[in-house]
C-alpha cells in the first residue's frame, strides 16, 4: 500500500500517517521529520531547510525530491509506504509519478484530510512536536500523559518555530497556491479520497480506514 498524505498544514497528516503506518506496518516517512531531524544534527541540508522553513517557505524541489525518491527505494518500503509532506509542489508529484512508473508501481491512494483555514491556527498553537520520533500532540485535543513529555519515546516536546501564528498565516497561503492544486492531480490519477478532517482524530482514522480497507 502507497499512501500520500494531502491537506493544510496542521489538518492532520501527520497524526493519521503514524496510525496508518502501525496498521499497515509500513513506515511513515515524513518529508518536514526529515528535515527537522537535519536541521538538529547541524547538517549541510539542515541548513539549507531551515532558512526557508522558518520563513514558512516551501524548501525548493532540487532539496527535496532527490531526497524522497531515495527513500522510497529502501528495503522497509518494499511492502509500502506512508509520505506526509510530500509530494507539496506539482513538479514533485510528477518526479514521484516518473519515478515509480519507471518500476511499475503507482500511488494507491493520496488522502486529503480537509480542515478550513479557521481551525487551523488554534491547532497550531496548541501543537507539540517530538524531534526525535516525529509524534505530534495537543495541548488540548491530543495531550501526553506527562505535560511536555512524549508519551511514545520520552523526549522533551517542543513547540515549532513555524506554528507561531504569522508564521502559520504564510504556510496557508503557500499551501493554497502550491500544494492544493495536487488535490486535482490525484483525483485525475483516480485515487483521491477526501476525509473530513475537523472531526476527532479517531473519528478521521475510522473514515480512512473505512475507505482504504
Ligand atoms: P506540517 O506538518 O505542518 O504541514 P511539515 O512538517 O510537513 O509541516 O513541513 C514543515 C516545513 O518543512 C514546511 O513548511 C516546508 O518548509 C518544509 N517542507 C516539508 N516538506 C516539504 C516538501 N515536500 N517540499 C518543500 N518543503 C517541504
Ligand atoms: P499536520 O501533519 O497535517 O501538520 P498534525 O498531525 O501535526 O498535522 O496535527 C496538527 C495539530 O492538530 C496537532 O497538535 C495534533 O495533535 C492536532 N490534531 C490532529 N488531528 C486532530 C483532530 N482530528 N482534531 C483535533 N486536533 C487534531
Ligand atoms: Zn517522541
Amino acid at each position: 500500500m502507497k499512501i500520500i498524505m494531502l491537506g493544510a498544514p496542521g489538518a492532520g497528516k501527520g497524526t493519521q500517517a503514524k496510525m496508518l503506518a502501525e496498521k499497515y506496518g509500513i513506515p511513515h516517512i515524513s518529508t518536514g521529520d526529515i528535515f527537522r531531524a537535519n536541521i538538529k544534527n547541524g547538517t549541510e541540508l539542515g541548513k539549507k531547510a531551515k532558512a526557508y522553513m522558518d520563513q514558512g517557505m516551501l524548501v525548493p524541489d532540487e532539496l527535496t525530491v532527490d531526497l524522497v525518491i531515495d527513500r522510497v527505494q529502501k528495503d522497509d518500503c518494499v511492502k509500502g509506504y506512508i509520505l506526509d509532506g510530500f509530494p507539496r509542489t506539482i513538479p514533485q508529484a510528477e518526479a514521484l509519478t516518473k519515478a515509480l512508473s519507471g518500476r511499475g508501481e503507482k500511488i494507491d491512494a493520496a488522502v486529503d484530510v480537509e480542515v478550513p483555514d479557521e481551525a487551523i491556527v488554534t491547532r497550531m498553537s496548541g501543537r507539540r512536536a517530538c524531534v526525535k520520533c516525529g509524534a505530534t500532540y495537543h495541548i488540548v485535543y491530543n495531550p501526553t500523559k506527562t505535560e511536555g513529555i512524549c508519551d511514545a519515546c520520552g523526549d522533551a516536546l517542543i513547540l515549532r518555530e513555524d506554528d507561531k501564528p504569522e508564521t502559520v498565516q504564510k504556510r496557508l497561503t503557500v499551501y493554497n497556491e502550491q500544494t492544493q492544486p495536487l488535490i486535482d492531480y490525484y483525483k485525475t490519477l483516480g485515487v483521491l479520497v477526501e476525509v473530513d478532517g475537523t472531526k476527532n482524530l479517531n473519528d478521521v482514522f475510522a473514515d480512512i480506514c473505512a475507505i482504504l480497507g
